[in-house]
């Protein structure tokens, strides 16, 4: 592994550090600092490449559009010959098709007939579209003031430059960049290789569909979540089931997770009065702290380094109540796997919506509650799903955004416009 550094010396560069009640910005620029990125690249398919991080700056070869060409079907002319004051009659030379090529020049006082993408022949700079004129016969007449020189016509290059950056290292790449890698004739880019992301849940009380739920028991559904968010993520995704509050068990799972994985992500077994044997095998592993973040739902959370065989993972140590995994997952884990996935990090939008309701909040530590976000009059509003109990995931299903109160602020009165988080934006 290359050099890294500890733990510790992440924690003397984060201003205000304090491991039992540590804001969220601070959590965000601790393992901003701590995830390495992903080196390996690939070269892939431009149809295979979406959602993937482009490696390279992509360079345009050519002028896209390569010629100055019409916008619209209709005829083109020489602006020059346009009176200002009255109506022009113009003589029709010829027509140009998109993809043919049109020779020689069209003397003054004529003009060609042409359709949408048609390169512009040699002398014309002006389209004016068809609905827009009277023909009679080879004649064309355009009503005075119907277009200006220059009009429905694209420039040679106005979508990229030959040598101008299309694209550049870091893009996650999107259906428009497809599109743009195509229309340079790019067959292939450069990509960095998917993360490995191993996960699996600890408790002697989860079950997995399928098996009995023996009393006291619960089914296993943070792999559920966690199997969407990964996947909607676009990494490599590594099941490792359930496993049992049993040291054996735990560290071979340890062990096999960070010998096969870049990130691996637990649920359950951190908090502070946690009996289990969770934390102690994650601390003999490797580099690990426990956090006390300030924030609802979430607060316990295991966060650091476990290494095997020379290898090591980044491991993210989530707590156990559903709500609270999927929060810590959006919170932390999303913009730490994209970064070491090489993407650059882009912040989230928000929607500003006016609360329905008033809403109870201590300054002092940052809250997420689960919203259902609808349109009014004059914007947005969102009210939030009923009971917050981090163990209510049926508040987290029933909502469409997470309504975030940052760590200063206070209570929201009834018609405060608050930040939200809305699920369709989060990855
Ligand atoms: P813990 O953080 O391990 O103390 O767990 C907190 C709560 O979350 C307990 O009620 C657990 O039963 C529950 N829990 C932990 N892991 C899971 C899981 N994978 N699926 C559903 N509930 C869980
Ligand atoms: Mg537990």
């Amino acid at each position: 592994m290359a050099d890294h550094p500890t733990l510790a010396e992440i924690a003397s560069c984060v201003n205000g550090y304090d491991p039992n009640a540590l804001p969220v910005a601070q959590a965000q620029e601790f393992i901003a600092r701590l995830v390495p990125r992903v080196q390996a690249v690939e070269q892939i398919a431009i149809r295979a490449a979406l959602g993937r991080v482009l490696a390279a700056d992509v360079i345009s070869p050519i002028d896209v559009p390569p010629h100055d060409n019409s916008a619209m079907d209709g005829y083109a002319l020489r602006g020059s010959d346009l009176a200002d004051d009255r109506d022009t009659t113009l003589t029709v030379a010829g027509t140009g098709f998109a993809g043919a090529k049109v020779g020689g020049s069209v003397p003054p006082g004529q003009c060609v007939r042409i359709m949408t993408g048609a390169v512009m022949p040699a002398g014309l700079d002006t389209v004016v579209p068809q609905e827009f004129c009277r023909v009679d016969g080879d004649r064309v007449t355009v009503p005075a003031g119907a277009v200006r020189t220059g009009d429905n016509r694209r420039l040679a290059g106005e979508d990229l430059a030959r040598g101008e950056a299309a694209l550049t290292a870091g893009r996650l790449l999107r259906p428009a960049d497809l599109g743009l890698l195509a229309s340079l004739g790019r067959a292939e880019v450069p990509v960095r290789r998917r993360l490995r992301v191993a996960f699996f849940s600890t408790g002697d009380e989860l079950r997995s569909i399928g098996e009995v739920l023996d009393e006291g028991c619960v089914y296993d559904s943070n792999r559920y979540t966690l199997h969407g968010m990964l996947t909607r993520l676009g990494v490599e995704l590594l099941d490792m089931g359930v496993v049992r509050d049993d040291p054996v068990a735990l560290e071979t799972a340890f062990r096999d997770a960070a010998a096969s994985a870049d990130a691996v992500i637990t649920s359950g077994g951190v908090s502070v009065g946690e009996a289990d044997h969770t934390k102690q095998v994650m601390k003999a592993l490797g580099d690990v702290l426990f956090w006390r973040i300030a924030m609802r739902p979430g607060r316990p959370m295991a966060i650091g380094r476990i290494e095997h065989g020379g290898k090591a993972a980044i491991l993210f140590g989530l707590p156990g109540n559903p709500v609270a995994v999927m929060v810590t997952f959006y919170a932390f884990v999303r913009d730490a796997l994209l970064a070491m996935s090489g993407a650059r990090v882009e912040p989230l939008p928000m929607l500003r919506a006016a609360s329905v309701e008033a809403i109870r909040k201590k300054p002092g530590r940052t809250e997420y509650q689960r919203g259902i976000v609808t349109r009014a009059a004059d914007g947005w509003q969102v009210k939030i799903t009923g009971a917050q109990g981090s163990g209510i995931l049926r508040s987290m299903s029933e909502a469409n955004g997470l309504v975030v109160l940052h760590h200063a602020q206070g209570n929201v009165a009834a018609g405060e416009a608050v930040d939200v988080l809305p699920f369709d934006a989060l990855v």
